[in-house]
């Protein structure tokens, strides 16, 4: 069999086309004007069979994300693998209220739960490299990935094992709490459909109705924040008058929400 050019794989009609040219620069370790120029040449079989392997894995519904092993957030590469929630860009719109949030302190105490990919304590950190930044999660795989991360990234964050604020020192009083926290209904039905089915099942749904995490960490927040500290969660696209409840029946002064990128009320905070 001879091999196949680039360009009739630039052409595989089973996928967007801007998914096939970011999966042959992945098995090619080529940027895009590469492809294009060299769009006659014969493909090595090993090449070839890297592209098809990813291809059919896409085809299959598998993520972009995993299968490039990366994702950029915030303007940063974060390497990402089904131990960690795939950064979302709404998700975004919280580390944005986190800097505004403490744009007027001076190294201020950020602490981040549920951390995941670690996308947003390290977003935070890179951009106020004098804040010290803790971030928990109870996966000690997904705190791998977070090491992992701001180890490329050259991010100073303190990462703990543990469930919500379980292995966050008593005493230690923060400025700023953020967390994204699983909150989607354990019977929702989007679980079962799109990425949502390949992501880890503990790092989207609470395994109840969707509120308990969030309740949680409003619950433990008075024990862990500085007087005048602000806590801001993300939450589902109508969660935000019962997580606004959750914070005013807590004690949380100035508490509102924002908008994601949809305009849908995506965090709420005080
Ligand atoms: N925003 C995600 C989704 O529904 C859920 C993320 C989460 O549970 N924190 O796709």
């Amino acid at each position: 069999m001879t091999s196949p050019q680039l360009k009739s794989l630039l052409l595989d009609t089973r996928l967007p086309r801007l998914e096939v040219r970011m999966l042959l620069e992945h098995v090619l370790a080529k940027p895009r004007a590469w492809l294009l120029a060299h769009d006659t040449d014969p493909l090595a079989p090993e090449v070839a069979a890297a592209y098809e392997a990813l291809a059919l894995r896409r085809v299959a519904g598998e993520p972009m994300a995993y299968l490039l092993g990366r994702r950029e957030f915030m303007g940063h590469a974060f390497r990402v693998t089904p131990d960690v929630l795939i950064p979302r860009p709404d998700t975004e719109v919280l580390v944005e209220t986190a800097l505004e949030c403490v744009a007027g302190v001076a190294g201020p105490a950020v602490l981040d739960l549920g951390t995941g990919s670690g996308a947003i304590a390290i977003s935070i950190a890179l951009a106020r490299r004098d804040a010290r930044v803790m971030a928990s999660d109870v996966s000690a795989a997904a705190l791998a990935v977070a090491a992992g991360n701001a180890w490329d990234l050259a991010a100073s964050v303190r990462f703990v094992e543990g469930s919500w604020y379980e292995a966050v020192p008593a005493g230690e009083g923060f400025d700023l709490i953020v967390s994204n926290p699983p909150y989607v209904a354990s019977d929702d039905p989007h679980l079962d459909q799109g990425d949502l089915r390949f992501e880890p099942r503990g790092a989207l749904t609470d395994g109840a109705g969707g509120l308990e995490d969030l309740a949680r960490i409003v619950q433990g927040a008075s024990g862990h924040l500085k007087p005048g500290g602000a806590l801001w969660m993300e939450h589902g696209w109508d969660q935000a008058q019962a997580v606004r409840d959750l914070l005013s029946a807590a004690g949380f002064e100035d508490v509102h929400s924002r908008q994601d990128l949809a305009g849908i009320e995506r965090i709420s905070g005080g």
